[in-house]
């Protein structure tokens, strides 16, 4: 069934898991995601971007409700990165249970100001508010977009942020990067960031662009209090692989031939995050 962040992540954050939060926009990766989640007992979050909305289209939006609602796991569908008031509106008005607001590149003041406003325009509706302080970093096919450099979150200023908006959830920067890395490039997780905050913050943290990072650093992030993981260019990567291995058969045309393949390729990925997020076999706290 459809519930909000707040639902979903309350319990991420009293078992210590951390909830996948898979972007997608095509009914085959939808699908596969849901299967894979349904099979593992894993709660999960649908995450749509701006972009991908657009793309997708509203109508798409009704497909994803239906399907989550007849699902026994719980389901948010979350508004990944919007930075304006007119998407936010679009994304609650076709019935997401939780949108981000990204206004990390904009001053401290400004951020929580844009972010109250969302706040106080989400929370009548019961739809759960992200906001994110320090910045990203970005890799130039990412769709989620990001700063050049990584802009660590000063613990001190999530606290404040925290007090200061009462959003529902975090997103912080601890030293990841959207999109799948250059070669040679070793991002590094700052641990000791992520425990200050946690130590000042009694919410949720969420944590962006980990795709290239290693497992090890992700599962000391969620033993350390990230509750909510965003993982987009690795299911698409595995996903697209696979399709291209497909197609150089060229007489295949028909999408029930091509997508299973590259599915399961995807669903690889899925079980691999789920495990290491420790969301498998959740489905009983719930
Ligand atoms: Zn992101």
């Amino acid at each position: 069934m459809l519930v909000n962040m707040k639902q979903i992540l309350k319990v991420a954050k009293e078992n210590d898991f951390a909830v996948p939060a898979f972007n997608i926009s095509s009914a085959p990766m939808f699908n596969g995601v849901m299967e894979k989640c349904e099979q593992l007992n894993s709660p999960v979050i649908i995450a749509i971007h701006p972009d991908e909305l657009s793309f997708i289209g509203d109508s798409f939006v009704e497909m994803i409700k239906d399907r989550a609602n007849k699902s026994k796991l719980p389901v948010v569908l979350h508004l990944d990165h919007g930075s304006t008031k007119e998407q936010i509106l679009r994304a609650i008005r076709d019935g997401f249970t939780s949108v981000m607001i990204d206004a990390s590149l904009l001053s401290f003041e400004e951020n929580i100001k844009l972010t109250k406003e969302i706040i106080s325009m989400s929370r009548p509706l019961n739809v759960s508010v992200e906001a994110e302080l320090g910045t990203i970093g970005q890799d130039k096919e990412s769709v989620e977009g990001g700063a050049d450099e990584i802009i660590y979150t000063n613990p001190k200023d999530a606290k404040d942020f925290v007090e200061q908006t009462d959003c529902d959830t975090l997103a912080i920067a601890i030293g990841t990067a959207h999109g799948l890395y250059p070669e040679g490039f070793e991002p590094k997780l700052r641990i000791n960031i992520l425990k200050e905050i946690k130590q000042l913050v009694d919410i949720p943290l969420v944590l962006h662009g980990g795709s290239g990072n290693p497992d090890s650093e992700i599962s000391e992030a969620v033993r350390n209090g990230i509750n909510k993981v965003n993982i987009s260019s690795d299911i698409k990567a595995a996903f697209y692989k696979e399709c291209r291995e497909v197609l150089t058969d060229k007489g295949v045309r028909e999408p029930n031939v091509i997508y299973p393949r590259c599915i399961k390729k995807m669903q690889e990925v899925i079980e691999h995050k789920i495990k290491l997020f420790r969301s498998d076999d959740k489905l009983k706290l719930y």
